[in-house]
């Protein structure tokens, strides 16, 4: 089955999320678990972890369907010592937060080297943050995002990913969400459908299409290879319409959460109905 959502609001609290992933349709959604802008956050209280599982039930958005992500301050590959350990910590409290609400999911950004250190240090301090990070709290698998490579941001080539898995001890707790304005921007092809069929060839001759746990289906206001990070609503940038109706009807794409991160959430329950009307075109 299809999971079609897209990132939602948790103001005022996470049992808030499900029901604003259902007022537009959704099967799945994304969420902050915590305010993405602060290093820390008081620990979730009890009843708001009863109250969002209570309310996940009565919507029917079982944890598969569900892609929490981590706060933007993380660098899980930071060269200064201070920030690293700052970054680990904050990790370790956002997949501990997950586990707390019954989530099997965590999706982040890799890291950046920011031109201190070479890109196989950063990549080597990633992987070193996923495995302490698995140490300290089981369950949850680490869903890497692959970037547009704006700036110093690693993970923009699928070779990268590859790298981080390499290293990663427990490989059944790693995964990776492909985000189409990201990978577009860091040039790979999915103007058209051959385009997308090759592209995701490439994902899975590098990093094997096994370890795909999510998607962000955004469209791009960048030019191919650009390396801007700047999505667009489906159909509105750069990519167009053949993309998403390629993974709306590939199997491959089942069962996984595929979130809209589209700048307009006003035309959301839109761009759902669209994906869906894909599926059996
Ligand atoms: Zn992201
Ligand atoms: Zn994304």
């Amino acid at each position: 089955m299809k999971l079609i959502g897209a990132h939602v609001s948790a103001a005022g609290g996470v049992f808030n999320a499900p029901e604003n992933a259902a007022k537009i349709g959704a099967n799945a959604f994304a969420l902050f678990t915590k305010n993405q802008r602060q290093w820390v956050a008081k620990p979730l209280e009890a009843d708001v972890i009863q109250a969002f599982k209570a309310r996940c039930l009565q919507y029917g958005f079982s944890p598969d369907a569900i892609l929490p992500h981590d706060s933007y301050l993380i660098n899980l590959g930071a060269p200064e010592t201070e920030k690293l350990e700052k970054s680990r910590n904050a990790f370790i409290d956002e997949m501990q937060r997950c586990q707390q609400l019954g989530l099997k999911l965590l999706n982040f950004h890799p890291g950046s080297h920011l031109k201190k250190i070479s890109e196989r240090e950063c990549l080597v301090l990633i992987a070193e943050s996923i495995n302490l990070a698995h140490q300290e709290v089981s369950d949850v698998v680490a869903v890497i995002e692959n970037t547009a490579g704006q700036g110093s941001n690693l993970g923009w080539r699928f070779e990268h990913l590859a790298e981080i898995i390499d290293l990663v001890e427990d490989k059944t707790r790693i995964g990776i969400c492909i985000d189409t304005c990201h990978t577009f921007a860091a040039g790979y092809d999915l103007r058209t459908e051959t385009a997308t069929e090759a592209t995701f060839a490439e994902f899975d001759r590098v990093v094997g299409m096994t370890y795909l746990r999510g998607m962000h289906l955004n469209d791009s206001k960048g030019a191919l290879g650009s390396r801007l990070d700047r999505h667009n609503s489906l159909g509105e940038g750069e990519i167009g319409w053949d993309c998403f109706r390629y993974l709306m009807q590939d199997k491959r794409f089942d069962d996984i959460p595929l979130v809209l991160e589209t700048i307009n959430p006003d035309i959301w329950q839109q761009e759902i109905k669209t994906l869906r009307s894909f599926i059996n075109e």
